[in-house]
């Protein structure tokens, strides 16, 4: 009760008048209702949640079984910076109950939740540190998407026309508790990244929600502001020929408060336990994929050329490998899965590298030599005969993996993982039947 009413009166400080109770989706679409704030009905809020009709969000229950309760997770409130401030209105992140008060098994967040939760009885915390990247858009005179700007990596002002909306997004951030690490210019036209630490598994997943939910509203206002076209998107492709953008996830485990990835001893810095997590995660990439890449267009980004992934392979410092063992060590030596982009839900992404990992662990998965040649240089065969196999060239060759995989689908659990493979069917399934413009162009003569 404490701490409820230290809450009640931090609401009232920051003039709160509206307060959002906020979810995902199995998709990870983030998903609100707002209440007005009155202070005498906040407590029951936070004590009993709020009823709300779970029939109409996606993965969720049936029309029959359909009342949902929300229960707001006080450890998120957090003010939302690009709404007004007079008549301010917060967010709680909530989880989900069934309306006896059960944890709900479909809801993603609670998913993460028990996972890590299981993972501290054996001692472990797992942290990840996400880098989402993003394209600013433009309209052309026909009112086509077109990249913001013509600049590339760490390019700077006038030709980056990003920097001064990595500034008030960064800015904005920080308002939001990010700890902001750097921002730049990306690789692709009109690309960006701004980076932050590293935090749990839980509060990283809670707060990749967070980051594209500001990122394309601050854009959006700034642009309505200054009566321009700017947006923000986040697809993994945007446009044939340049960068995709990617979500790469650097993880570590810690036990007692040290990393146990670290071995200063051993070869490359990293202990037999990093190594094993690594084996865990190249020995399930291939099902994962559907989970960290889960839309058809992900897979136009997973492709030769552009430093994503194409090769399940771990490397050092090596850019075209699926997993990069960074040059740090100590406290700070880490794994990079490269393969994950922005579409993905966070909280089952991981939770599901997370199993894979762990996995690797239980049953001490040798990872191999780690490769430090460009892999894009190699083909298919010279590469299959070092050992060396493809992602999943498609979201139907991910998901009929991930059907067949045990430990995934255990990881995601009947609901959800049943919920996810019929959603990611239907998704493909109607791209399936789409006729595109390139399909006329290179066949209406034929
Ligand atoms: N944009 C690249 C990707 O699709 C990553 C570039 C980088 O290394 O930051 O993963
Ligand atoms: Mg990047
Ligand atoms: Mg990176």
């Amino acid at each position: 009760t404490e701490k409820i009413d230290e809450m009640i009166e931090r609401m009232q400080n920051d003039y709160i008048k509206f307060v959002r109770l906020q979810f995902v989706d199995i998709h990870g679409v983030p998903k609100s209702i707002a209440l007005p704030s009155k202070p005498e009905e906040m407590e029951s809020l936070f004590y009993d949640g709020l009823l709300f009709d779970g029939s109409s969000i996606e993965g969720f229950a049936d029309i029959s079984s359909s009342d949902l309760l929300l229960k707001p997770d006080i450890n998120t409130y957090s003010p939302l910076s690009w709404r007004p401030e007079e008549s301010a209105t917060c967010r709680f992140i909530c989880d989900i109950c069934t309306s006896d008060g059960d944890p709900y098994p479909g809801d993603p967040r609670s998913l993460l939740k028990n996972a890590l939760d299981d993972l501290a009885k054996k001692g472990y915390t797992y942290n990840i540190g996400p880098e989402p990247e993003f394209y600013i858009l433009d309209e052309d005179n026909l009112g086509y998407p077109i990249p913001s700007d013509n600049a590339s990596n760490f390019d700077v002002d006038p030709a980056d026309k990003g920097v001064d909306f990595r500034r008030e997004l960064s800015l904005n951030l920080e308002e939001l508790n990010f700890k902001i690490e750097a921002n730049h210019h990306e690789v692709g036209p009109g690309q960006n990244e701004i980076s932050f630490k590293f935090d749990d598994a839980l509060i990283t997943a809670d707060a990749v929600i967070t980051y594209k939910q500001a990122i394309k509203a601050i854009v959006n206002n700034i642009a309505e502001f200054n009566n321009q076209k700017y947006s923000v998107t986040f697809m993994p492709k945007p446009f044939n020929g340049v960068e995709g953008s990617g979500m790469h996830c650097h993880q570590s485990l810690f036990k007692n408060g040290k990393n146990v990835f670290a071995d200063p001893d051993a070869e490359y810095g990293l202990s037999d336990i990093g190594l094993y997590f690594i084996g865990g995660l190249l020995k399930h990439a291939f099902p994962l994929t559907a989970i960290t890449n889960p839309t058809v267009n992900s897979y136009k980004r997973l492709v030769p050329g552009y430093e994503a992934p194409v090769h399940i392979s771990y490397g050092l410092k090596n850019r075209s490998a699926l997993i990069r063992v960074p040059a740090a060590f100590g406290e700070s030596t880490r794994i990079e899965y490269r393969s994950p982009d922005p579409t993905c839900n966070p909280y089952l992404a991981f939770t599901a590298m997370l199993a894979a990992g762990m996995d690797g662990i239980k049953n001490k998965i040798e990872p191999g030599e780690p490769v430090n040649y460009n892999l894009f240089e190699l083909s298919e065969e010279e590469l299959e005969s070092n050992g060396i196999n493809p992602l999943p060239a498609s979201l139907w060759e991910a998901y009929h993996s991930l059907e067949n995989s045990e430990l995934l689908m255990n990881a995601l659990g009947p609901q959800i993982g049943n919920k996810f493979l019929d959603a990611k069917y239907a998704e493909w399934d109607d791209y399936r039947v789409q006729v595109f413009n390139y399909e006329q162009r290179k066949y209406l003569d034929i």
